[in-house]
């Protein structure tokens, strides 16, 4: 991990290596604890900006929350304090990973005594699923653990002790010699990878999970979805089934971390040719260009760091 100068931590700026917490942490126990993954750009028009910054400091105020956690910080708060901290840190594109967890005070799992406190770190981070699998493809399974459930947790928040399930997904598939997890909900339809949503092509028209599934609402979801629909594409949001991932022309996945990745084999399956297909490739170009500013269309998408 390529450490930073400083880290923002309950209203402070601490140099990197102080950033500590006590190990009675309540959320270090018990996962009492969400956050946010947001990327800052080195963009052609605007400098160093924030991609989607609001909707995810909007996405963090609705999982603290679901999860009965105050923020102590208002939205412009945390939204001024991360500009700041990406300048005080002279970088010019990173990874930003808000964090709003319970603290140090109480332990036992009735948390509402605990201190509600939040950290935001920036570091320089590449492609989740790498440079070379966001141009060629990688290959995934379908996990054998099933997504989270809306009757046993929140799978529209995201919430720290939730990513157990992301994790054994992620361990399973990397054991066995895949790169990501494709994980179905408990019906047994197709809901998302570890830290991405799914976008099925076939016929040239573009499937994805309804919101209503137990997926993640993913911020470069909607941005992809518009992408998409402004290319002159249909898109349909619908249940689907484990083997239309087999079956279909192109698939591949949109997150903050991972960007947009074509999948290019799922459980051994070639997907398509086993290159990125025609409509992916569109979309990602047109993804990319949004996220770099060099597209007047979506430029509102684009928070500028101020000059420091
Ligand atoms: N699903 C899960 C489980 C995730 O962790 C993420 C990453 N935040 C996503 C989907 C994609 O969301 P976004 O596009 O907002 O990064």
């Amino acid at each position: 991990m390529d450490a930073a100068d400083l880290i923002w931590m309950n209203g402070e700026f601490v140099a990197w290596e102080d950033a500590k917490v006590h190990v009675l942490t309540h959320g270090l126990h018990y996962g009492t604890g969400v956050f946010e993954g947001v990327r800052c750009y080195d963009t052609e028009s605007k400098g160093p900006a924030v991609f989607r910054h609001e909707d995810h400091i909007d996405r963090l105020f609705t999982s603290a929350e679901l999860y009965y956690m105050p923020m102590p910080f208002s939205r412009e708060q945390v939204r001024d304090a991360t500009l700041e901290l990406i300048g005080r840190n002279g970088l010019r594109s990173c990874y930003i990973r808000p964090l709003v967890y319970r603290g140090y005070g109480t332990m036992g799992l009735f948390p509402l005594d605990a201190p509600v406190d939040v950290a935001i770190a920036v570091w320089e981070w590449g492609s989740y699923l790498g440079d070379e699998g966001k141009k060629n493809g990688v290959r995934a399974r379908v996990s054998s653990w099933r997504r989270i459930s809306s009757d046993s947790l929140i799978p529209q928040a995201k919430a720290s002790g939730q990513y157990l399930n992301s994790i054994l997904a992620k361990i399973e598939s990397h054991q066995t010699g895949y790169e990501e997890a494709i994980l179905l909900d408990e019906r047994g339809f197709v809901c998302e990878g570890t830290g991405e949503n799914l976008f099925v092509v076939r016929d040239g028209v573009i499937v994805t999970p309804p919101i209503t599934a137990s997926i993640l609402g993913g911020i470069n979801r909607s941005a992809v979805i518009q992408i998409a629909r402004d290319l002159g594409y249909e898109i349909v949001e619908r249940d689907i089934a484990r083997a239309e991932l087999y079956l279909c022309d192109e698939l591949y996945c949109t997150g903050t971390a991972a960007e947009l990745t074509p999948i290019r084999e799922v459980d051994d399956h070639t997907i398509g040719s086993g290159r990125p297909g025609e409509v992916t490739l569109a979309v990602q170009t047109a993804f990319e260009d949004a996220l770099h500013g060099r597209s007047d269309r979506y430029a509102d998408w684009l928070d500028p760091v101020p000059a420091h």
